[in-house]
């Protein structure tokens, strides 16, 4: 595993003071440097302190406080007892529990650490069974650990090590009283980690009622992507974005693609639509079943993944490398949620696009984005790519053969029509640039309405997408 765009050279695993089971370990994952929040936070957890980490997913979060959490649980080792755990990690999401989960077991696996995972929408009795002679290490959401711990099935009267993960994430998604409850069953004397990725007013007050003089740590200040994510914008009418992403997504938005939507019935519509176009696709978001978001995920995760269409919740927890392209169908209301999104992408140190489509009544979003960001997003000149019906009614096989793609790519077809080759062949750094025209002229050139800016001429139509287009 690699990641390092953030990685700082002066400092090294050794230095920070870890154990040698641990060093193993990591040297067996491929981690050569300390990302800068675990460089910061290690040793202050080693020492015993509280922590308050404003870090983003994709930060190397998950190690900063795994890696010193092993080391303090082996300096006083003892066996939990029955139905108890010593550390007690709190996710917001299934997903995220279990990649914690299994961080902690490839991060633990030579210093003899027990672990188990407990989250909501699949039977209880394992993860009953998993606790019944106590763990070390217990990964938890928040709803189905209260229902564990009221049938007395888990007890956390014994946890010495708190670690609350996604803070912000568990109020968007109504688990504040959750928390609260499970934090006042706690042992008071306890050494408390907490990270959010965003600092509203009420993630303050939770790790003020949670924490006892905590080092602060922030990195990655929630306005800076990485820079190795190149970012666009394309005004573009609402009725047309169906067809403009039908259109990326042959042409150019190939490898592992996410594509966002504001609402779960807005994710599935947009999963239906992409179907029919003949594009393979998958959705996740909170209403579907755990079977259906391992499925969507593990193939997400394979050679030939289908666009992942996802709402910012569940989308959270996915950690995937080598997400090539990140297209917001829709803006986010909070500017925050825009540089989690095209977080996914630039990962490990790789190349990434971030395409954002912005209808009219969204330009106040692009601009609380773009005051965040302190810079604007190169808005792109996309020649309009017709209306969502004419996609739907042309054969999918014709329409995949994009006139941009040569005869080689088209062979390297990977199921979905006009998406070939592995991830990352085909991503053409210059297709997702601004095309010559500087923000200002763009701007200039949007059209009242809102429909798709066309600041240089269109290119001519060519043979077989014609019927595609829209007319200007
Ligand atoms: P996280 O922010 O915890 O979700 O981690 C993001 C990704 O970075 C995961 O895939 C980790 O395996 C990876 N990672 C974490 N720390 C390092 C490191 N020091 N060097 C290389 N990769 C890392």
């Amino acid at each position: 595993m690699t990641m390092s765009p953030e990685s700082i050279p002066a400092s090294s695993f050794p230095e920070l003071g870890l154990s040698d089971s641990l060093l193993r370990a990591l040297s067996e994952e491929g981690y050569a440097t300390p990302t800068p929040i675990q460089a910061k936070a290690i040793p202050h957890v080693l020492a015993g302190r509280d922590l308050f980490g404003c870090a983003q997913t994709g930060t190397g979060k998950t190690a900063a406080f795994a890696l010193p959490l092993i080391d303090r649980l082996r300096e006083t080792p003892r066996k939990a007892a029955p139905r108890r755990c010593r550390v007690l990690v709190l996710a917001p999401t299934r997903e995220l529990a279990a990649q914690i989960h299994e961080s902690f077991l490839a991060y633990g696996r030579h210093a003899g650490i027990r672990s188990a995972v407990i989250y909501g929408g699949v039977g209880q009795q394992p993860q009953a069974r998993a606790m019944q002679h106590g763990v070390d290490v217990l990964v938890a959401t928040p709803g189905r650990l209260l229902d564990l711990v009221s049938q007395r099935l888990v007890d956390i009267r014994d946890v010495e090590f708190l670690v609350l993960d996604e803070a912000d994430r568990m109020l968007d998604m109504g688990f504040i009283h959750d928390v609260r409850k499970i934090v006042g069953q706690l042992p008071r004397d306890r050494q408390t980690l907490f990270f959010s990725a965003t600092l509203p007013a009420e993630v303050r007050d939770l790790a003020d009622s949670m924490l006892r003089d905590p080092l602060e740590v922030r990195t990655a200040p929630r306005s800076t992507p990485a820079e190795t994510v190149s970012q666009s914008v394309v005004f573009v009418a609402k009725r047309e974005k169906k067809a403009l992403l039908v259109k990326l997504l042959r042409e150019e938005a190939t490898g592992r693609v996410i594509v966002f939507a504001r609402t779960k019935h807005g994710a599935d519509k947009l999963h239906r639509d992409l179907e029919k176009a003949g594009i393979d696709a998958a959705a996740i978001h909170g209403n579907k079943s755990q079977a259906q978001r391992e499925k969507a995920l593990a193939a997400f995760k394979s050679p030939r993944p289908p666009v992942l269409v996802a709402t910012d919740i569940a989308a959270r927890g996915i950690d995937v490398d080598h997400v090539a392209h990140v297209v917001n169908y829709e803006l986010p209301h909070e500017p925050e949620t825009y540089v989690h999104r095209i977080g996914r992408t630039g990962r490990a140190g790789q190349t990434g696009a971030a395409v954002s489509f912005c209808d009219a009544e969204e330009r106040p979003r692009l601009v609380a984005i773009e005051r965040l960001l302190k810079r604007p997003i190169p808005a792109r000149n996309e020649p309009p790519a017709g209306h969502a019906d004419d996609v739907e009614a042309a054969p999918p096989r014709e329409r995949s053969e994009g006139p941009r793609r040569n005869a080689a790519e088209r062979t390297r077809g990977r199921g979905r029509p006009g998406r070939g080759g592995r991830q990352g062949s085909r991503h053409s750094q210059g297709s997702h640039e601004t095309q010559g025209a500087s923000r200002r002229e763009a701007r200039e050139e949007r059209p009242a309405s809102g429909s798709a800016a066309v600041a240089t001429p269109p290119r001519p139509a060519k043979p077989g997408r014609r019927k595609h287009r829209r007319a200007l």
